[in-house]
């Protein structure tokens, strides 16, 4: 008999009910390849059906509920050409409500029989003051259901970023003899091409009920006993199978609890093993001296005070950079909070020991603000910063590229075009990069190779400065091979911003209060959204606010720039809102990253419900630069989802960037944060959800954290068991890869 290790491996055509058609289709939609694959496909929520409503009970605003009676008559509605409306009448005795179908009538019609018995499964919903349920589940029903239907009907939902669902119960076509006890029932995410096929949640669960009978032996354990022991665990094999068969809601919430930790703890564990494995192969250049270009620009260029927050951060750098490893630090802190120049004090340091730094920010604007911050900075000190973006060309570029490899640029300041292949320095040994979000892994790590040919064991130190603060929990899936170094104080003398929201109707008196700022001699972003899939009716909401702007402000003058304008014109509107020759900037969100504008002292925000929260706050953090007292206005229409309302009451409430983030990510869920696509960082979850279950990914870094200490090596006997399940999910699981 085969061991269950090489059951799961097993080719999925094998199982009972599957053959190459399903196999087919299973491995293209779903990818479920083996036996393993189908194990590990978790229902997306769980329906108790030992419970069944009486139709009298029903309200328009409960969850999944069953019903147990019969069909009274079917009704026919014309729908225009070849489409149809059927209509069941359907009564327990107790009332009567609809069963509907838009689509499948006919098939409906064919094979439900008036008078006869059937559970109903679906959501309820009021039309015409009559219950409703649209696309019911139905089933022929035996004698021991009727003895049942006394008792009240729950639905236990679990969300799920992959809900391929809406959460509707899937309209069924096949009728099913129920052959199950009453218990609670799994459901299982299928994709259009699959019901098509017949291949329905009702068909996965028959097939995971075959697979479970194939698994009579224990399925193997993949976390030793002292660590489940000590964290009240549910074994594997016990979570697994209650994953797809709950005894009861308290059983389900430990196995998914087990089975979440498994997942976490294994991503952690590996992220952690590549951050030691680093440490171990690669040494860092030892920076121990801070030296006359650092001295001279602390003590003769720095035009104010570090704030302490500014001060600790520079502490931590500096041990960093002198301990011998590699430096990996993420500095995470709020639009304005100075990590810019904290940024430039790391790179004055290398300087001081003989190495050339460079800073990679995004976009072009930003760079450019970034050598100029750093230009007006450094200005009369003997230190060469140049700039290479994708539009420094011919000798200018070639000059750059000389004084690279020469080492007479010190500091290099640029986009992508910094990681090309034709970019070599001569030693390279701090590296910033701005706004790390849009950069991978990989990316970094290409950025390390620069180093190479000087070094074969030594990598420049790495600082990553995000003004997108990320949250806790996700900072250490996503970077958890980083220190992570926070700034949370902003420089002294800085108002909190006042934001409000207004509803389009009032906009009157919110012009009223731009006047009056204006008139106290303060400037004002407008801001319109622009996204492209609707890129063209945006623009044309723009000009046309523009004009009524125009037409409200006569006294005022008013600069307007969007993406589309050509670069020249843009950045020459811009200066002349920077140099304060216009008092309103009506914009896109090209303003997002790169204005630096203090004596800004309004931001409105129009069909602010169209905007995520982080983008929200970044606009908001173009504003509340200067000393006076900033506002940020929000402007909606009446209609606001409930998640809108809540983004712009978070606003309203905090100018909080990590509560800000963290709300974001609560809100979204991970995988739609902006940037984690191109982090690198698979989220290719089956269970967990870093949003939600930040205890458990903290829970799992500590486990994982203890064992990599304890066994940096990964070869102490004890972790064997761990260590090979590592390799053994790098060998099936792809997007491992992306990681390490
Ligand atoms: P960030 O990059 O975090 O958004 P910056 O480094 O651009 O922030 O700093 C924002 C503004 O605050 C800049 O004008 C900068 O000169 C100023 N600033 C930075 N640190 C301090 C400080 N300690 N005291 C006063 N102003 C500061
Ligand atoms: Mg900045």
């Amino acid at each position: 008999m085969p061991s269950s290790v090489d059951i799961l491996s097993q080719d999925i055509m094998y199982l009972p009910g599957v053959g190459p058609n399903r196999k087919k289709l299973l491995s293209a939609e779903l990818g479920i390849e083996t036996y393993g694959d189908l194990l590990e496909y978790y229902p997306y929520k769980y329906v108790d059906r030992s419970k069944i409503y009486k139709v009298s009970e029903l309200t328009g605003d409960m969850p999944f509920v069953q019903v147990v009676g019969h069909i009274l008559s079917f009704e026919t509605f014309d729908m225009g050409p070849g489409r149809e409306r059927v209509v069941a009448h359907f009564s327990d005795g107790t009332d009567i409500m609809d069963l509907v179908w838009f689509n499948g009538g006919k098939y409906a019609k064919q094979n439900y029989k008036i008078g006869k018995d059937y559970m109903v499964f679906g959501r309820p919903s009021v039309f015409n003051n009559r219950i409703q349920v649209q696309h019911p589940e139905m089933e022929a029903v035996s004698e021991e259901l009727r003895v049942k239907s006394e008792e009240f009907a729950t639905a236990i939902s679990v969300p799920s970023p992959h809900s391929l669902l809406d959460g509707r119960a899937e309209a069924n076509s096949s009728l099913f003899t129920l052959n199950s006890s009453l218990t609670m029932r799994p459901y299982y995410n299928t994709t259009e091409r699959m019901k098509k096929q017949n291949l329905t949640s009702r068909s996965m669960e028959k097939l995971v009920r075959n697979l479970m009978e194939k698994l009579r032996d224990p399925l193997p354990e993949t976390i030793p006993d002292f660590i489940t022991a000590r964290l009240h665990l549910m074994n594997r094999d016990l979570a697994l199978r209650n994953i797809h068969y709950p005894q009861n809601a308290k059983e389900l919430e430990r196995a998914r609890v087990r089975l979440k930790f498994e997942e976490l703890f294994f991503v952690q564990l590996n992220i952690l093993r590549y951050a030691s494995d680093q440490r171990r192969k690669y040494r860092g250049y030892v920076f121990n001296r801070i030296g006359p270009v650092f001295n001279t620009f602390y003590y003769d260029h720095l035009p104010f005070n570090l704030t302490g927050a500014q001060k600790r951060v520079m502490h931590e750098i500096r041990r960093d950079v002198a301990s011998g490893r590699q430096m990996n630090r993420l500095l995470q802190g709020d639009v304005g909070s100075g990590k810019t120049l904290v940024a430039l004090m790391a790179m004055l340091i290398a300087i001081d020991n003989g190495y050339q730094a460079c800073m990679m920010a995004p976009t072009e604007i930003l760079a450019e603000q970034h050598l100029t911050t750093i230009a007006e900075l450094l200005q009369g000190m003997d230190v060469r910063v140049e700039l290479l973006t994708g539009i420094v060309k011919g000798k200018k570029r070639q000059e750059i590229l000389d004084g690279l490899l020469d080492g007479s640029v010190q500091i290099l300041v640029g986009t992508h075009a910094i990681i090309e292949d034709t970019v070599q320095f001569r030693r390279l040994g701090m590296v910033v990069i701005d706004e790390q979000h849009r950069f991978g892994v990989a990316q970094r790590a290409k950025l390390w190779e620069k180093s190479r040919p000087t070094s074969q064991s030594s990598l420049p130190h790495i600082l990553v400065m995000t003004a997108t603060p990320i949250p806790r929990t996700l900072a250490m899936t996503l970077y958890g091979d980083l220190d992570v170094s926070v700034i949370d104080e902003l420089p002294p003398g800085r108002k909190p911003i006042q934001t409000t929201h207004v509803f389009e109707s009032r906009l009157s008196s919110l012009y009223d209060g731009i006047r009056r700022q204006i008139r106290q001699g303060r400037q004002v972003y407008i801001v319109f959204p622009l996204i492209e899939e609707s890129e063209k009716s945006d623009l044309k909401n723009l000009e046309q606010g523009f004009e009524t702007l125009r037409q409200v402000f006569p006294e005022f003058r008013l600069s307007k720039v969007h993406g589309r304008m050509k670069p020249r014109d843009k950045e020459e509107e811009m200066q002349r809102f920077v140099r304060g020759e216009t008092q309103i900037l009506v914009a896109t969100t090209v303003i997002e990253v790169g204005v630096n504008v203090p004596n800004a002292s309004v931001m409105v925000i129009m069909d602010a419900q169209r905007f995520g929260l982080s983008q929200l706050h970044q606009l908001r953090g173009r504003v509340g630069r200067g000393a006076d007292q900033s506002f940020c206005i929000l402007v909606t229409n009446y209609k606001l989802s409930e998640v809108t309302r809540k983004r712009i009451d978070i606003m309203c409430e905090t100018n909080d960037g990590f509560r800000i983030a963290e709300a974001d990510l609560k809100l979204r869920g991970p995988g739609d944060l902006e940037g984690t696509q191109q982090s690198g960082m698979a989220f290719d979850l089956k269970i967990a959800d870093i949003a939600r279950d930040g205890q458990l990914v903290q829970m799992a870094r500590d486990e994982a954290q203890r064992i990599v200490d304890e066994d940096p090596t990964c070869n102490s006997p004890k972790y064997e068991l761990l260590w090979s399940r590592l390799e053994q999910l790098h060998k099936t699981n792809v997007n491992w890869s992306a990681i390490s």
